[in-house]
């Protein structure tokens, strides 16, 4: 069934005359491959260097998931599909990226198939984007995960318009002030749990901090990041 929506939405892909090449194939030709587990720093997601990176210190307070998770660092093919799932709507490779973020997660052992302690949250796009894009690629992505991982999904959060990012280093009071992400009713559902937040892409990690924040006041567990990406 997977497999025939996939080819659908390549059909549809073509039709729409976007140019865009098969997931399965754009992967293939660039010989693409997830970063081993652990390549990068867990607290921040960036590639790991020789010497363990300066986030590692975690401040009092700090709001941001305790572990992210990722495919690789936001640079060469990877950085171009995951600028044409936003841009050009490219859902299939989003359902790609998604399957390959799940397992990712799988054989980091972060989580484990079919655990009902297990909530999958996108990170919430503001509705008239997502409209004007034709894509909730946070919602794509993440979609693909729970069932790459049979675990359930919830748009437990959601982008009030107009809302602004705030810069990296807003203190988590700062945060709380800024309300970008808001519960909604459904929000429920994560209490207690361990929330997987789900995003394209983790630049200052400002967005995973202030998601994740709402999701705790929510009642949350753990909250881990998983991103396609990470801005090195
Ligand atoms: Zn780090």
């Amino acid at each position: 069934m997977t497999v025939l929506l996939r080819q659908l939405q390549a059909i549809a892909d073509e039709l729409l005359g976007r140019g865009l090449p098969a997931p399965a194939d754009a992967l293939r030709r660039a010989r693409f491959r997830p970063d081993p587990p652990w390549t990068w720093c867990e607290r921040c997601g960036v590639t790991m260097q020789e010497r363990a990176c300066r986030c590692r210190t975690r401040r009092a307070g700090d709001a941001a998931p305790e572990w992210i998770v990722r495919l690789g660092a936001h640079a060469g093919p990877l950085r171009s599909w995951v600028v044409d799932v936003k841009h050009a709507g490219w859902e299939s490779m989003a359902e790609t990226l998604g399957a390959a973020l799940g397992q990712q997660l799988l054989d980091c052992g972060l989580i484990s198939r079919g655990d009902r302690g297990v909530v999958i949250v996108p990170v919430p796009s503001p509705w008239l984007r997502t409209h004007t894009r034709g894509i909730d690629h946070a919602g794509a992505i993440a979609t693909a995960v729970a069932r790459a991982c049979t675990v359930r999904c919830c748009t437990a959060l959601r982008q009030r318009l107009g809302a602004t990012q705030v810069d990296a280093d807003a203190r988590v009071d700062r945060i709380a002030r800024a309300q970008r992400f808001s519960a909604r009713r459904r929000a429920h559902r994560v209490v207690g749990k361990h929330v997987v937040l789900v995003d394209d892409v983790r630049t200052t990690g400002a967005t995973l901090a202030e998601a994740a924040a709402v999701l705790r006041l929510a009642g949350a567990g753990r909250v881990t990041g998983a991103v396609v990406s990470v801005k090195d």
